[in-house]
């Protein structure tokens, strides 16, 4: 049966498909990834509409006899312009769309939903160094979504509170066992591969998983910890996703 039918969409990558239609890839609220084709040319008025992170309600005509739908109309209540305007913006927005693209968004549409569009809603209101401690934030939660969020707070060995050691103490991730390991343990370990993270990471970490979005959103973090997150959350996240992730090259050079 083809049927007419409405939904609130995220545009997350728009893809040229023969000489004038184009190939949508969206999030929706209530059925998760979704492809449809746009057709028409480019005077055509859903064009400018329909582009990536664009957030609004969509109207689909669904053939089902085909196993294709195509868009009839968007209306755009966000468009989410500031994405443009930064460089790592752009990235990370490209970044979070490809998580939920290769993800099927995890296995909770309402979940995804809620973590894509108040990552790209945030970063709209941000500056650009913020704006980097937002996507370690995002990383981490996407994790969660998806089952693989270490903890990072207890030796997988010795079951230590990594969280009160002392601030110059190192802990070390084992990409081998998805674990972490405490500074004595992970002698054992010396010859895994894997990340030593300061303290300052780790405890970050834990209060992105335990405190509030806005008690996390006023923690100060400093450069270092930055830089070291970013590397390790970009590693990490690759290692759980099939497929590369086509926006980590640019994102891995800030
Ligand atoms: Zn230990």
């Amino acid at each position: 049966m083809n049927r007419n039918w409405s939904t609130t969409a995220q545009i997350l990558s728009v893809r040229q498909s023969g000489e004038d239609n184009r190939s949508v890839t969206m999030l929706t609220k209530d059925k998760g990834i979704i492809q449809a084709v746009l057709y028409g040319g480019p005077k055509s008025r859903l064009r400018s509409l329909v582009a990536p992170y664009h957030s609004g309600t969509i109207w689909l005509y669904t053939d089902e006899v085909r196993k294709s739908t195509k868009i009839s109309d968007f209306e755009v209540l966000s468009y989410r312009s500031e994405l443009r305007e930064s460089l790592f913006k752009t990235c990370a927005a490209g970044l979070c769309a490809e998580l939920a693209v290769k993800t099927h968004s995890g296995a909770d549409f309402a979940e995804t939903w809620l973590y894509v569009s108040s990552f790209l809603d945030g970063l709209c209101l941000v500056d650009e160094q913020e704006s980097r401690i937002a996507l370690l934030r995002f990383l981490w939660r996407f994790l969660s979504l998806l089952g693989f969020q270490p903890d990072p707070c207890h030796c997988e060995r010795c079951g230590e509170q990594m969280c009160l050691i002392s601030s110059s103490a190192k802990i070390f991730y084992s990409l081998h066992d998805s674990a972490f390991y405490c500074t004595e343990c992970s002698m054992q370990y010396s010859d895994n591969p894997g990340f030593l993270l300061n303290k300052e990471s780790v405890s970050y970490l834990k209060a992105v998983t335990t405190e509030k979005p806005g008690f996390v959103r006023n923690l100060k973090v400093q450069n270092e910890t930055i830089l070291e997150l970013q590397d390790f959350l970009l590693h990490l996240i690759q290692s759980f996703v099939e497929g590369k992730l086509m926006s980590l090259d640019l994102l891995q050079r800030f």
